[in-house]
């Protein structure tokens, strides 16, 4: 393969040493060749020393670092890389399990692959190109997930239509690019989901929750639980499996609604300790009595771009402080945040003023966050 080679300005390699798997458009000296948007590009030193492989792409990170080998990027490069995402899959124990088969595969640059996203629900996997390049290489991949996964994993649903960059005006529509299926049952800790891949929020499920549905199912004997964002009702399935005295689920979509009774009846046939309502949380935690012993509040991403971030962290605190005014004495709160912009230090100190103006005496029990199947890259640290 011959691949064209992009030179750096003069010292601009240092964060590549480092093995950041990032290039931005600024550190660019000049390409040999004008390569399209996802082609793989070879990166070479200002004094013409290799670096790094990977896709080109129109805008401020103008290089996703695939390798820092000089190595083709073909279908023996994806099988191989893949195989590595499963290996670590099985390390972490939430692969070839019984009782589990969803989960993470592959988390973006957290698994050295930038710009993909792959969650695996039973014998299909649902992956996401965030990237130009990884749109490119999609039958590759589907294939070598396939391969990778030896016989576990059949179907490749492609769902892009929303990740992909806009101005490059792919447009691309989502669906099977391997095999098909209607099957959409997946396991969770030995709870059955449905998973509605083509019309639900992401991939279909969140299923970076699940250590923390976990923690909360410890939490749920003989308590109260309110879900507040329940979407397809993760958190509630949890709840009445560990033992929940009453669990309402709420959400402010009615499709949500249906998921989450759906799931419901799924595990538990007939269980009268669930109820679910279409409703704003905001109104519902105005409205409801002081009767909950434990809420989650796990609202969608409330700031998408740093200017938001202000108005994001007043929401947190107003929803937070209605959490805490009204939690029975002795209760406990999970909340979470999946805003991008928002840090831990911010997200704690909007619960810290909620909890001050609810006068409530409020301690820490867990700091909580993604499981290991959303690994961290430690060269990366956005
Ligand atoms: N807790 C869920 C994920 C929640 S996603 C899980 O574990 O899977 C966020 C959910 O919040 C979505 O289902 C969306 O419909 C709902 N939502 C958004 N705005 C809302 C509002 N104002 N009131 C209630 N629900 C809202």
């Amino acid at each position: 393969m011959m691949y064209k080679n992009l030179y750096l300005r003069r010292g601009k390699e240092e964060s590549l040493k480092r093995f950041h798997p990032w290039i931005f458009s600024g550190a660019i000296h000049h390409i040999e060749g004008e390569p399209e948007e996802g082609e793989v590009v070879r990166v070479l030193t200002a004094e013409g020393k290799f670096i790094a492989v990977g896709h080109w792409q129109i805008g401020s990170i103008a290089v996703r670092v695939l390798d820092f080998d000089d190595r083709n990027i073909d279908a023996e490069y994806w099988e191989e890389r893949i195989k590595v995402a499963v290996e670590a899959r099985r390390t972490i124990g939430v692969l070839g399990r019984d009782d589990n088969d969803m989960f993470r595969l592959v988390h973006g640059e957290g698994d050295g692959l930038p710009g993909l996203i792959i969650d695996v629900y039973g014998k299909t996997a649902v992956m996401q190109a965030h990237s130009v390049g990884m749109h490119v290489s999609r039958f590759d991949i589907a294939n070598a997930v396939v391969k990778a996964t030896s016989g576990m994993v059949e179907n490749v649903y492609y769902k892009s239509e929303t990740t992909l960059p806009y101005k490059a005006d792919l447009g691309q529509e989502n669906g099977f690019i391997v095999g098909g299926s209607n099957e959409n049952v997946a396991l969770e800790n030995g709870l059955k989901f449905h998973i509605d891949w083509l019309k639900g929020q992401k991939t279909g499920f969140f299923v970076d929750q699940r250590d923390n549905r976990s923690l909360l199912e410890q939490y749920s004997n003989g308590r109260s639980v309110l879900n507040m964002f329940c979407y397809t009702g993760g958190f509630s399935v949890y709840a009445m499996r560990g033992g929940a005295k009453l669990v309402h689920s709420v959400d402010s979509s009615a499709k949500a609604i249906d998921l989450t009774n759906n799931n419901i009846a799924l595990n538990f046939p007939g269980d009268q300790r669930h109820e679910a309502y279409a409703e704003d949380a905001f109104k519902y935690l105005d409205a409801m009595g002081s009767n909950y012993d434990l809420i989650i509040l796990d609202p969608p991403a409330f700031a998408k771009h740093k200017d938001a971030l202000r108005q994001a962290l007043k929401g947190y605190t107003r929803l937070n402080a209605k959490a805490f005014e009204k939690i029975k004495p002795g209760g406990i709160l999970f909340t979470f945040s999946c805003s991008q912009v928002v840090t831990k230090d911010n997200f704690r100190t909007a619960v810290f003023s909620a909890a001050a103006q609810s006068g409530r005496r409020v301690r820490i029990l867990h700091q909580l966050h993604q499981p290991a199947d959303h690994p961290i890259n430690i060269y990366h640290p956005e």
